[in-house]
């Protein structure tokens, strides 16, 4: 037989074809004997960079992972595609553990899943240095620096076991951090040897990109949801009570839904997240506890039911859509009260920490100005790919097609009168010696009989009920609109108040034309086109397909996806494979899937194909 080369590899244990940008070129220089650091988005395929290698090297691939879900998940993945693979980590019971570890002993694996604190385990270590250990990978490795999102002290146990090694192998490290700060500390820490930086493109074409400012989150939520039911996707919220309200929400309204943040109890948290991986439940409403580790390739959507503090976080989060490469959605409910909230979790969260006072105000600083940043990315009519793009420093078009600002149509309507209204209104009251925020402003305008608003007697203002015509969601995306174009300013306070300047001067008494871009309503053809790209007949098959792969997934205590992913189950409906050659040519079936599962699915489409007659 062939010496296996990683083409081969990637062909007959991942099914895949051919490389992505930046797979080729560290696995070279890996198998060079080269040290690594891979910077890819999340979903870019990190983990075949380390596979593929591990199975050409002569000893074994020790991964050191953060999260036991992650680690567990991707050794199923790995031996269901006929890799040996196995982990250790603390859930196991002793028994477990140490039958795993006399299993390598006897070299039984190419690869062995870690867990950082288990590194430094004795029986661990004399394993380690008495077999021939080719490399070890770090898997999300800005856990190792403390300017990362994630730090974990036990990452640091990392340097000591290389180092405590009687000989050292390649290093190869692996995040999809964006900051330079976390990957200058990643490749310092783990002290690497001139290694090989790679960073590819963070563009991830398949998904879409979309912000909307709905005067009700919790209608539009569930008519996204209705829209999208059968689908997996999740909804992350800010707040752990706004996860609790929202799940229930949509538990009532008959959607398939669980919840997941860190106040819950182990077991809920463990079992609710089980729902979710194996398709039990298609909505996971969840804060930013959940994800890291996770990969479910089959999530087609993540909806943002808050606007999360940076466009790091949201980047990270709104990545876990569409691993598997198929078109999905990232959809972000973009209210004023999200900026409110962010700001207080910053101040409690710098309140809260252990550092100096001039640290904190330091730290304070750059939060807020990442906080301003994802509040413009809420607020501009750019392309958002674009501006996301450029946030990460790279250079990106100024129009992608496949963002909510690039498929709006955007209309320029005149608002100089409403201008004119709005500041008169600021300028009343600060006459009354009096101000408020955005809320009360439009409030005052639309001629709202909120108690407060009579308690006041701001109803006896000559600018009360000027702008009664305008719905309230109109008046504050134009408030809105006059404080981003900075006619009026906003307070930097956890209450922020609008305040008049010179600006706001200049437009009462030179009256300058202002104009807004104001989204036009879709038409409801519109609306239906964003529905699947495959046409009815292959749907059908595809549902057939779909209820194969559970029976299969369930029989061998698997998620749905390890058997085969979405993206495969759709290429099998488009291209009805029946024969063993035809179904190798389905994307993400490699030689052992064919073997263990081609009889099934061929045998599935034949008979799919027979009872539908010719027409196919
Ligand atoms: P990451 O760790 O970078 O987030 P993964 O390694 O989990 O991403 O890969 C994401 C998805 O991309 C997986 O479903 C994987 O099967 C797929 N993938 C990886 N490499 C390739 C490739 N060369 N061709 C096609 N699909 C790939
Ligand atoms: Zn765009």
């Amino acid at each position: 037989m062939d010496k296996p080369t990683k083409h081969t590899i990637l062909q007959q244990y991942f099914g895949h074809s051919a490389f992505r940008t930046g797979q080729s070129e560290l696995i070279d220089a890996i198998c060079s004997g080269r040290d690594v650091l891979g910077v890819m988005p999340t979903g870019a395929g990190k983990s075949v960079c380390y596979q593929v290698p591990a199975m050409l090297l002569p000893g074994v691939t020790i991964v050191v992972s953060p999260l036991i879900s992650l680690m567990q998940d991707q050794v199923a993945a790995l031996r269901d595609a006929g890799i040996p693979a196995a982990y250790l980590n603390s859930a196991m019971t002793g028994t477990e553990y140490f039958r795993t570890l006399h299993e390598a002993e006897e070299g039984r694996y190419k690869l062995l899943y870690v867990a950082p604190e288990r590194l430094l385990n004795e029986a661990f270590l004399e394993y380690a240095c008495s077999h021939p250990l080719s490399m070890i990978t770090v898997d999300e490795a800005h856990c190792v620096s403390q300017w990362g999102q994630d730090f974990r002290p036990s990452y640091l146990k990392i340097v000591t076991f290389i180092e405590s090694l009687p000989y050292r192998p390649v290093v190869s490290a692996f995040t999809a951090t964006a900051t330079s700060e976390v990957r200058d500390d990643i490749s310092r820490i783990l002290k690497q040897e001139n290694p090989f930086v790679l960073t590819t493109g963070f563009d991830r074409a398949n998904l879409s990109f979309s912000v909307m400012k709905p005067s009700d989150k919790y209608t539009t939520l569930k008519e996204l949801l209705a829209e999208r039911r059968g689908r997996c996707g999740i909804v992350y919220c800010l707040t752990r009570k706004s996860v609790e309200d929202v799940c229930h929400a949509l538990c009532l309204a008959g959607f398939s839904a669980t919840r997941y943040h860190a106040g819950l109890e182990d077991d809920e948290r463990r079992m609710n997240q089980e729902d979710f991986i194996f398709d039990r439940k298609t909505v996971m409403v969840a804060t930013n506890a959940f994800g890291m580790g996770i990969d479910k390739s089959n999530v087609s959507f993540v909806i943002h039911f808050n606007m999360p503090k940076n466009l790091e976080s949201y980047y990270q989060e709104a990545g876990r859509a569409g691993r598997d490469g198929e078109p999905a959605e990232c959809i972000l409910l973009y209210s004023g009260q999200d900026v409110r909230t962010n700001q207080f979790l910053i101040e409690r969260a710098s309140e809260e920490s252990e550092l100096s006072d001039q640290q904190k105000e330091a730290v304070q600083t750059q939060e807020r100005a990442r906080l301003k940043m994802m509040t413009y990315y809420c607020t501009t009519t750019e392309c958002l790919r674009g501006f996301i793009l450029r946030y990460f420093g790279e250079k990106a078009p100024h129009f992608c097609g496949n963002c909510s600002n690039c498929n709006t149509q955007f209309e320029s309507v005149d608002m100089t009168v409403d201008a004119q209204k709005i500041v008169s209104c600021v300028y009343r009251l600060a006459q009354r010696n009096l101000s408020f925020g955005k809320t009360m402003i439009v409030d005052i305008l639309c001629g709202s009989k909120k108690e407060r608003i009579i308690q006041m007697q701001l109803d006896s203002l000559s600018t009360y009920g000027i702008m009664s015509e305008r719905t309230a969601h109109k008046t504050r995306v134009m408030l809105d609109h006059l404080t981003e174009r900075g006619y009026l300013d906003v307070s930097d306070d956890a209450y922020p108040i609008v305040r008049l300047n010179q600006e706001s001067a200049r437009l009462l008494r030179e009256r300058p034309t202002v104009t807004i871009l104001l989204p036009k309503e879709p038409t409801r053809q519109e609306r239906a086109r964003r529905q699947d790209s495959i046409d009815g007949e292959d749907m059908i098959l595809f549902g057939v397909l779909r209820e194969l792969r559970a029976s299969l997934a369930a029989r061998e205590k698997v998620p749905a996806y390890i058997v085969f992913t979405d993206a495969s189950l759709r290429v099998m409906s488009k291209l009805k494979p029946v024969t063993q050659a035809q179904f190798l040519h389905v994307a993400g079936v490699g030689e052992r899937k064919a073997e263990k599962y081609g009889a099934a699915f061929c045998t599935a489409i034949a008979e799919y194909i027979e009872k539908n007659g010719e027409e196919i």
